[in-house]
This record gives structure tokens, sequence and C-alpha cells, in this order.
């Protein structure tokens, strides 16, 4: 079952989601060649909890950290290291927050250092089809409307999309129905409703869409090799209009 939340509840998942997208100015700065991804981890806990919040990783289902941090060929849930940042580098820095029970949830994909032009596109790329996905989260479209955006667009620019990992329903738990994935035809799945909070989060392989998971449980790379980029918002749908992107620092609550 979806559930809708009520406008009180959208307020708090735009808290946690807001302390998100600050934790990711903050990991912006930091990031630099030299760096390891445990001191990254170490500086998003301190942030979330520093403003009153949960990091919403740490422990879930027996995740150990705060912040997934996925290296180049690595796609999600990497787990913090003693790894060191090298320049032409890419890191995907996903990471959520619980406030007063809500949750928000949002990735990014940094660049280490110089990369080269194709590097940069992936990730322009990726960031692109998770805006055309969200263009497509308005009362009365289907769910697969946003999957479908961001698939054509996504191989429009030659790139595949992941299909092992999906996009989700989020509020009083980090993932609730419906899944949300980044493929599939248009048209299908349940109509969009206003109250529906979905966490979208496209992962953009530069070859193959196959994945598959390391041998530590978590970390997902692709089977080719490639690079992967991974964006996510956590929005919610409105009566009217485009969706509220929660999770942007620019559109968001004010957090103290
Ligand atoms: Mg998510």
């Amino acid at each position: 079952m979806i559930v809708l939340k009520t406008a009180e509840e959208i307020e708090l998942i735009a808290r946690a989601s807001q302390i998100v997208a600050e934790a990711h100015q903050v990991l912006i700065r930091a990031v630099k060649p030299g760096v390891t991804t445990l001191a990254l981890d170490r500086l998003a806990e301190e942030y979330i909890r520093d403003h009153g919040a949960i990091p919403a990783f740490k422990g879930y289902r027996g995740f150990p950290y705060t912040l997934c941090a996925s290296v180049n060929e690595q796609v999600v849930h990497g787990i913090p290291s003693e790894r060191v940042l090298r320049e032409g580098d890419i890191i995907g820095l996903d990471l959520g927050a619980i406030v007063e029970g809500f949750y928000g949830d949002g990735a990014i994909t940094v660049a280490v250092g110089d990369v080269s032009q194709e590097v940069e596109r992936l990730m322009t790329v990726t960031k692109e089809a998770l805006a055309k996905g969200i263009e497509q989260a308005v009362v009365g479209n289907r769910l697969s409307d946003i999957s479908h955006a961001i698939q054509a667009y996504v191989e429009s620019a030659g790139y595949s999309v992941v299909r092992d990992f999906v996009g989700h329903g989020i509020g009083r738990q980090l993932h609730e129905e419906p899944q949300v994935p980044n493929y599939g035809r248009p048209g299908q799945g349940p109509r969009l409703k206003a109250g529906m909070v979905l966490a979208i989060e496209p992962m953009v392989n530069m070859g193959s869409y196959g994945v598959r998971v390391l041998n530590d449980g978590w970390t997902a790379v692709t089977t080719d090799g490639s690079l992967s980029a991974h964006f996510e918002h956590t929005i919610a749908i409105q009566a009217c209009g485009a969706p509220l992107v929660l999770t942007d620092l620019s559109k968001g609550v004010a957090v103290q």
C-alpha cells in the first residue's frame, strides 16, 4: 500500500531532506585527492547528529555507516573504508537522515579533482535523467512515466540504467511502496497522487546495465567494470504542478 502523507508529515520529511542536502554540501567541500571515504562518513554523521537528526543508513539491515560511498565502478552501497580518493575518481555519496521519525534520502556523484569530459558527461546525464523523472512526478501520470522518462533520456545519451536497484516511497520508513524503477514502458503502475513522497534515484552505467554485489554483501559494482553515477532526490507530489524537491537545497525548508 502506498501511504499518502499529510502536509505536516511532508514538513518533517522536508526537514530530514534538508539535512541530507546540507550534509552533501559539507561533503562536496571535503572531497579531494588524499581523503578517505571513512573520513567523509565521519563528516556526514557529525553533520547529521549536530543538527538533531539520526543517520538513516547506520544499522539499516546491518549497514555499518552513515554514508554509502561508491567509487568509480561501484554503483551503490559502497562501504566507507580507509580507501584513499585519487585525482580522477568519481564518488557517489548517498545518505539519509531521520527527523522525528521521518526519513529523507538523497545522493549525488562528484568528481575527485579533475576528470575527463567523458566522465563529466556521465555525471551530467545522470543528474539530468533524475530531473526528467521528477518532471513526470505529477498528479494524473502513472508511476512508470517517471521510469520511462529516465530510461529514455539515459539511453538516448548512449548509457544504460541499472535494473537491479530502484527508487522507492519514503516516509516513516526508508523504503516504502511503491518501488520506482528507472526503466519501463510509460503508462503503467499506480496513478500518482498528491501526498505521495518518492525517492527517485537513477543509477547510470557508462557500459552495460549489469551489476553484481561484492563479497562484503553490500557493494554493488558494474559487471563490465565501467563507471557508474547515481543521483537521488526525495520529492513530494503536489495537488497542482511540479513536485516539491525536498532534498534540493535551494527549494526546501530552512534548517537551523
Ligand atoms: Mg534511496
